[in-house]
């Protein structure tokens, strides 16, 4: 079994730049991706602050281009869920649930997933009602009254596509403030069909088969109160993927992985790059800037360390 110069872990915007970067440096480089490449990426219906697309972009078509574009540099893909990965002497042996691989260095890009709200009725009602991704899921709710959770970009930017289908759009946000950036507010709050919930939690998403209502809590006063709703878009943040290398790097306190400014780990041989990173600004434009950062860096180091 031959050795790879760099195995990179999670199909992204940070994985397949990484991808670009290596492929194109001829190095032997394989990326692993346990569902489709384009990471949450891809879930976006219109990407309209990557630089060099003037009208915006739609997310599946930007991450499709970023693949062909890594495949054409000769970057392998395969599709199989890294379960554990092993110092080896100076390489690491990754186990996937299709096989061993064997690699000088490791780019480890697996984003963040969505952060549960951990509400009662949230998870009983996941997938009839209850949704994560509005560009899955909006057309599902034509003229319907849909909830929206949250204040930061994701959740404005989804109410506001889900107004292309939804009768009615409530945002519950938890403060009286919203944290998204304000080209985003000012568009959601110029939209009629999108109400605005302040300074209140969901306490409980009930249904029959489906969802059906929220109760809403007052965060000042405790007072509770009912929303008819037929779904109910939970975005409150994200959490890093990270539990594959825990033992392997330094983590923060929320299980970001910590790096250096050239995406150095605190493990020699292993690199990390995009959402999965301790970092301020989380785009596709900071993504893809690691993932080339950590390809380069991960080239240094064989050409250092591991030359024969
Ligand atoms: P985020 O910026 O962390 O915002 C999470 C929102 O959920 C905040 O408004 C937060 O309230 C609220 N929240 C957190 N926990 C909660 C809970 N338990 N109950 C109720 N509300 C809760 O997350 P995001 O919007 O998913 O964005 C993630 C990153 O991607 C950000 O860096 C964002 O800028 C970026 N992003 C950018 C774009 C874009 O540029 N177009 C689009 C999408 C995402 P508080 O405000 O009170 O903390």
């Amino acid at each position: 079994m031959d050795t790879y110069d760099v195995v990179i872990i999670g199909g992204g915007p940070a994985g397949l730049a990484a991808g670009i970067y290596a492929s194109r440096a001829a190095l032997k480089t394989l990326l692993l991706e346990k569902g489709m490449p384009g990471g949450l990426a891809a879930s976006t219906e219109i990407i309209e602050n990557y630089p060099g697309f003037a009208e915006g972009i739609g997310g599946p078509e930007l991450m499709m281009q970023m693949e062909a574009q890594a495949r054409r540099f000769g970057l392998e893909v395969k599709s199989a869920n890294a379960e554990s990965i092993k110092p080896v002497e100076k390489i690491f042996a990754i186990q996937t649930d299709d096989g061993e691989i064997k690699t000088k260095t490791v780019i480890i890009a697996t984003g963040a997933q969505p952060q549960k709200l951990k509400v009662e009725g949230e998870e009983e009602f996941h997938g009839r009602g209850v949704s994560y991704c509005a560009t899955c899921d909006g057309a599902f709710f034509k003229d319907k009254i849909v909830a929206v959770v949250g204040g930061g970009d994701s959740a404005i930017e989804e109410a506001l596509y889900l107004t292309k289908f939804a009768s009615q759009v409530h945002v519950i946000h938890r403060r009286g403030e919203l944290r998204a950036t304000k080209i985003l507010q000012q568009r959601a709050m110029n939209n009629e069909k999108i109400i605005f919930h302040w300074h209140s939690v969901v306490e409980k998403i009930a249904g029959q088969s489906t969802v059906q209502e929220v109760t809403l809590k007052d965060v000042r006063t405790g007072e509770t109160d009912k929303l008819n709703v037929n779904g109910v878009f939970i975005y409150v943040g994200t959490r890093p993927v990270s539990e594959l290398v825990g033992n392997l790097v330094q983590l923060n306190e929320r299980n970001y992985i910590i790096t250096d400014e050239n995406m150095h780990t605190s493990r020699p041989g292993i690199f990390a790059a995009g959402d999965v990173r301790q970092k301020t600004l989380r785009q596709v434009v900071t993504a893809v800037a690691d993932g080339a950062i950590a390809a380069v860096s991960a080239e240094k180091y064989i050409e250092e360390n591991l030359k024969p």
